[in-house]
């Protein structure tokens, strides 16, 4: 695994996350994957965003515990592990790695789940595999449906739903559309999931993707009012927009998750125009110049940044600063909250880590 681990890393890390974080840690949302089972670029689905490959061209589970070990020191961090999300020919074989190394491990796990699996398919699948619960992907979506235009039901489809709501179980969602959170379309979705399915612990993915202010319009107050519903922070680096999302659901819905390994990443984000541009060192990344959600910093200044997994956790801890929330709100982000999930779909995490 390539990741070193610099002095810009070191300062960073002792200066504002080191007494912050608390010793247990639970991750909710990381990809493990191997490069024999995911090298097939000749089918990369043109609606996923490129730069993503460019950071780790793969994650086993011994690099994810590493990374931990280098990013994280003195500290205890229990992943839950799910797969890389293409290609969608080799599911079987990205679930099964995924799968067998969370048992050995006795980590969380879930199911890499393809829309066109039948219900009787789907749960024996997941009765079997002990799973915790599925993770779903825009990809998987019917081919001939455009990628601006895909709904959840679209790849989350009401069968699957019902077969989670019946066995109890966790769905991590990243969800469609430009609008992002504040798409009428996802919260009209979002809601139907929460009053049909209330059995089906609903994780939505990196905020919803509101990964600038411009991406919340009405959503926290729609969400409000839903009970079940809980956000992931993972690969999300905005102070404002978590704020608003502790704010209006509470420390109780709002769960750490680091999405790696593409948090390793060095990089800090910023908003333009309501779009986000990751600043990232010169070169590191290859030719990023056609990319609009990226862009180079020359010499000192590229040198100065650290990971992205980094910037996201600071971010957390300025909008719990900003609230004037305390060490029990941190815990539950980072250790309770994932641990009441993991518990009600038949799960307990131990606290020494192995
Ligand atoms: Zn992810």
């Amino acid at each position: 695994m390539n990741l070193e681990i610099k002095d810009v890393d070191k300062r960073y890390y002792k200066e504002y996350l080191e007494d912050f974080l608390p010793k247990n840690i639970i991750d909710i949302h990381t990809h493990i994957y191997i490069k024999e089972i995911t090298e097939t670029a000749d089918i990369q689905d043109k609606r996923l965003v490129s730069w993503t490959s460019l950071v780790a061209e793969d994650n086993p589970i011994e690099d994810l515990i590493e990374t931990y070990k280098l990013m994280f020191p003195g500290k205890n961090v229990t992943p839950c592990v799910f797969p890389w999300v293409e290609p969608l020919h080799k599911i079987d074989e990205l679930n099964e790695y995924t799968r067998t190394l969370a048992v050995a491990r006795h980590l969380p796990v879930l199911f890499l789940d393809c829309p066109t699996y039948s219900m009787e398919e789907l749960e024996e699948k997941l009765v079997n595999g002990k799973y915790n619960g599925v993770k779903v992907y825009l990809s998987f979506a019917p081919s001939y449906i455009p990628g601006n235009e895909v709904r959840i039901f679209d790849f989350l489809p009401h069968s699957h739903l019902a077969v989670l709501n019946k066995l109890g179980l966790m769905v991590m969602l990243h969800i469609p559309r430009p609008g992002r959170l504040k798409d009428p379309v996802n919260l009209a979705q979002i809601l139907e999931i929460e009053q049909q399915y209330p059995n089906v612990k609903v994780v939505l993915a990196h905020v919803g993707r509101a990964y600038c202010q411009e991406d919340i319009g009405e959503a926290f107050k729609i969400l409000e009012k839903t009970d079940n519903l809980v956000f992931d922070c993972s690969a999300n680096t905005n102070a404002a927009v978590f704020r608003q999302a502790l704010e209006s659901l509470g420390s109780h819905r709002m769960i750490f998750g680091s999405d790696l390994p593409i948090t390793r990443m060095r990089m800090r984000r910023v908003c333009e125009n309501g779009i986000y541009i990751n600043l990232v060192p010169s070169g590191l990344y290859g030719d990023v110049s056609l990319d609009k959600n990226m862009r180079e910093l020359e010499g000192e200044e590229g040198d100065k940044l650290s990971f992205f997994l980094y910037e996201e956790i600071k971010a957390m801890k300025e909008a719990i600063n900003d609230l004037g929330l305390g060490k029990a709100d941190v815990e539950d982000i980072f250790y309770n909250n994932a641990k009441r999930i993991f518990e009600s779909t038949g799960f307990s995490i131990s606290k020494s880590g192995d």
